[in-house]
Parts: C-alpha cells; structure tokens; sequence
C-alpha cells in the first residue's frame, strides 16, 4: 500500500472489504473512481448512505425494508396461511422472481453453523415461533440452501413446529447441493418449490 497516496490506500482499503473483492479488483474500482466526476463520486457516496439509512428488518418477516411492515407483508391479496423460510432477504428476491410463491416469508438471517459458532439462537427462529404461536398458518415452506448448514436448520425448525400440527415441507432439491438459492434460475427453484416434501 505504501506505493498508493494515502486517501487513494483508503479508497482500495474499504474496497477491498467488500465481498468477492480482491485487492486487485479493489484498486481497479478506486482508480475508476478517481476518473469519475464529483457529481457521480457524490452520488455513488450519497446512495451508499441512504441506504444504510432508510433500510431496517420488517417487523414482521425480517425482509429489509424501507418501510414497516414491508410490502409483501402489507399485501392482503397474498396467502396467510403459508411462510416460506429463507436464509437471506436475496433469496426472497429469487423466490419473488420465480412468481409461483404467493404466501409470505420469514428471513432468518443465516443459518446454523456450529462450527462458526451459529446457533439458534443467533438466527431469527424466536421471531418465526412467535409468528406462529400469534398466526394461523396451516403450512411452512422451509428454503433455506441445500447446504449441511441449511439442512440442519431446515431440520432443527421442523422438530421445532411440527408438534403445534404445523404442515412443515421441504423444497427439493433441484437446487445444486452445496449451491445458494439465489444462483438458481427460476425455473429451477419454480420445479424444487413444486417438487416440495413433507419433513
Ligand atoms: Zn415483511
């Protein structure tokens, strides 16, 4: 770094904080924005900041949202009596693209990872049973990735809500194992929500 002027270090610094974003990379997006006009720089700067700022968890889902509840949860045309469980508000957006789902969600926030130190606990699975307990939902759709983390999950939640008589189901696995679900194209996640089994 000592070959970078300091406030361009910085730049490639927070750059390379980023995920997917090596340090090559990280220089080539600082040099770009050295190159870009003040008024894009501000721009790019200002955009960062207002969404840090204007987003929270819905109260309800746990989606990111501008506004509380979020949409899906405001939308009285979707079906109450069915939630789908995912990992992360991405997967929300490929399951809304795939347009076969029209219940409501619950994003969890991760998964649980007992080798990194993920436990229930640190996951919103209180947020989901509390939903329930306050709601009549006749069947949960449990997405998370076909991963051993999201297997476990998936298996840990089940125990959890099928003695409340809860229909609980497991999307299949037409996703690629070990792969996220939002690398799945939507007529693949369209086949594994279809091709779902009771667990
Ligand atoms: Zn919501």
């Amino acid at each position: 770094m000592e070959y970078y002027a300091g406030p361009v270090a910085r730049l490639i610094e927070e750059f390379s904080k980023l995920p997917g974003i090596g340090k090559k990379t990280a220089q080539r997006l600082a040099f770009h924005v050295l190159n870009i006009s003040m008024e894009d720089a501000n721009a790019l700067s200002e955009a960062i900041v207002y969404a840090k700022e204007k987003t929270r968890y819905c109260s309800v889902c746990a989606n990111i949202t501008d506004v509380d509840p979020c949409n899906i949860c405001r939308n009285e045309s979707r079906q109450k009596n069915l939630i789908c469980v995912v990992e992360s508000p991405k997967d929300v957006i490929a399951m809304e693209k795939t347009r076969e789902f029209r219940g409501f969600y619950h994003v969890l926030h991760g998964a649980i990872s007992p080798m990194e130190g993920i436990g229930p606990e640190s996951i919103k699975i209180k947020e989901l049973i509390v939903r329930l307990q306050q709601n009549p939902v006749e069947e949960v759709i449990i997405a998370t990735n076909p991963t051993i983390e999201g297997e476990a999950t998936a298996m840990y939640i089940s125990k959890l809500i099928k003695p409340a008589g809860i229909k609980v189901t497991r999307i299949a696995h037409g996703v690629p194992v070990g792969g996220d679900l939002e690398y799945a194209d939507e007529v693949t996640l369209s086949k594994a929500l279809e091709g779902r089994r009771e667990i």
